[in-house]
C-alpha cells in the first residue's frame, strides 16, 4: 500500500528536468503542480527561470499542463500568462485530473510525467493513475494549512522508505 507513495525519481528541482531527458524516455507530456513545485506558494506570478523552462518544453513539443487542488483564481493568474493548460480544485490524490488530463493531451501513460512537491497529493495521485512520478525539494520549507499537516505525514513515509532503503536522498 505505501509503495503507491513511492516516486520513481527524485531531483532537487523542476529545473533539473530538461527536455532532452524525456524525449530519451519517450515522454511528451507533463503534469506539474504549481505551489511549492514550479514558485513558492505565496508567490503569485511565474519567474523568469519558470517562464523560460516552460519556453524550453514548447520548443521540444513537451505539452505541460498545471493541476493544482488551489482555488481557481491562484491557478488561472499564475498559468494564464505562461499560455499553459491549468487545472484548478483538482482534488489530488484523486486521478481523475491525471487520467483527463493525459487524455486530452492525447498522449499515452508511458509518454507522460507528474511532477510534485508533495507524496500525498502529486506523488500518491500521480501513481494512481499509473503516471511516472518525481518528486521535487519544495521550493520554501512554509507551506499552507493543510499541507503542513499532510507533511507530518509524510515525513514519517518518507523516514520509512529510508529504513527500508527504498530511497536515498536527503531531505
Ligand atoms: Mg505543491
Amino acid at each position: 500500500m505505501l509503495t503507491y507513495f513511492l516516486p520513481n525519481e527524485h531531483v532537487k528541482s523542476v529545473f533539473d528536468i530538461q527536455p532532452a531527458t524525456l524525449k530519451n524516455r519517450g515522454i511528451k507530456g507533463i503534469i506539474t503542480d504549481l505551489d511549492n513545485t514550479l514558485v513558492a506558494w505565496d508567490v503569485k506570478d511565474a519567474t523568469p527561470e519558470v517562464i523560460q523552462w516552460f519556453k524550453l518544453m514548447k520548443d521540444h513539443d513537451i505539452k505541460v499542463t498545471i493541476i493544482s487542488n488551489n482555488n481557481q483564481e491562484r491557478v488561472e493568474v499564475f498559468s494564464e500568462p505562461l499560455g499553459t493548460p491549468f487545472v484548478f480544485s483538482a482534488r489530488k490524490p484523486l486521478s481523475k485530473a491525471f487520467k483527463t488530463v493525459a487524455n486530452e493531451m492525447g498522449l499515452k501513460k508511458e509518454e507522460v510525467v507528474v511532477i510534485g512537491d508533495q507524496l500525498l497529493t502529486d506523488v500518491l495521485g500521480g501513481n494512481l493513475a499509473d503516471l511516472y512520478t518525481i518528486l521535487v525539494v519544495p521550493i520554501v520549507q512554509t507551506d499552507g494549512k493543510i499541507t503542513k499537516f499532510n507533511r507530518k505525514i509524510e515525513r514519517r513515509i518518507l523516514n520509512y522508505f529510508r529504513r527500508k532503503g527504498k530511497i536515498s536522498w536527503e531531505e
